[in-house]
């Protein structure tokens, strides 16, 4: 979709599923499968779709995906699909990964952070050559020494490999990576973890990464289990809400199954999400 001078266009590195109960949290089962039904492993549908930003000359691209680093183990209890990888989806749009000017990581989780390298010969290497990639130093740092909590979510293969290449552009603080696209931290899932804010021709839209990682997470305390500081997500997701409703945001959900894109109305105590329609999305 065109939003200002910006072309937003959700790509995709597949499907995968992750238990319903860790990715609701505190809600219970009987509420959260009337919104995402469970397999007959608990585990839910889940999209991958990494975001790119094209304007003013520039191809950014925010997270990349799983990537193909994952083991047989990992397929099977993940269940990834990766018939639609994000190389496939780059190349419906135009490009190559050569073709990427700048990497922005919400954070680096194999789901958002597999994606920025590629195996060769047996050994991880950056998969968008040229691009810089703009990480948090915080996130970096935490995902340099994690713990027993989150270190399934961190290998060092996904992002290790762009700092040896120079391709790393630590982020301090807020700000405008390119002017118009600015980064905001969240904190909530992790201590570091920032969603990417685009504002173009009057208009906002916002990739709101693990803040809002589906459409059934708009509720307040539905909030997954995985974040290591639910009260500051909520918090954060509360503030962020109200202000997304009343500036009629367009909301891209990276891991929502079903809806790529939309904005967010208050009906009575419910949230309800206005999908954008697909076809303005991939026009
Ligand atoms: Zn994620």
């Amino acid at each position: 979709m065109n939003l200002g001078e910006f072309e937003l266009l959700p790509l995709s590195d597949g499907t995968f599923r992750l238990d319903g109960g860790a990715m609701f949290g505190v809600i219970p089962k009987a509420l959260w499968e009337k919104r995402t039904p469970a397999d007959e492993r608990n585990r839910i549908a889940m999209s991958v779709r990494p975001l790119l930003v094209r304007g003013r000359g520039t191809n950014i691209l925010i997270d990349a995906g799983i990537g193909d680093k994952m083991t047989a183990k990992d397929a099977d209890i993940f269940a990834f699909d990766r018939t639609n990888t994000l190389d496939r989806s780059l190349a419906v749009a135009g490009l190559q990964p050569d073709d990427i000017d700048i990497v922005i990581a919400t954070h680096l989780h194999f789901d958002h952070a597999g994606g920025f390298t590629v195996m060769v010969d047996g050994r991880a290497v950056p998969r968008f050559s040229r691009a810089r990639h703009f990480i948090r130093r915080g996130e970096w740092d935490d995902a340099m020494q994690p713990h027993e909590r989150n270190r399934a979510s961190y290998l060092r293969d996904n992002y290790v490999p762009l700092l040896e290449a120079g391709l790393v552009e630590f982020i301090e603080d807020d700000g405008d990576v390119v002017p118009g696209v600015r980064v905001l931290r969240t904190g909530g899932h992790t201590m570091h973890h920032q969603i990417v804010r685009i504002d173009s021709g009057g208009r906002t839209a916002v990739f709101a990464a693990d803040l809002l990682p589906t459409t059934a997470h708009l509720d307040d305390p539905w909030i997954m289990g995985y974040d290591l500081y639910p009260v500051d997500t909520l918090m954060y997701k509360k503030r962020f809400l109200a202000e997304a409703i009343a500036g009629e945001y367009v909301i891209f959900f990276e891991h929502d199954p079903l809806i790529a894109a939309g904005t967010i109305r208050q009906e009575g105590s419910r949230k309800l999400v206005d999908a954008i329609d697909p076809s303005v999305l991939s026009a």
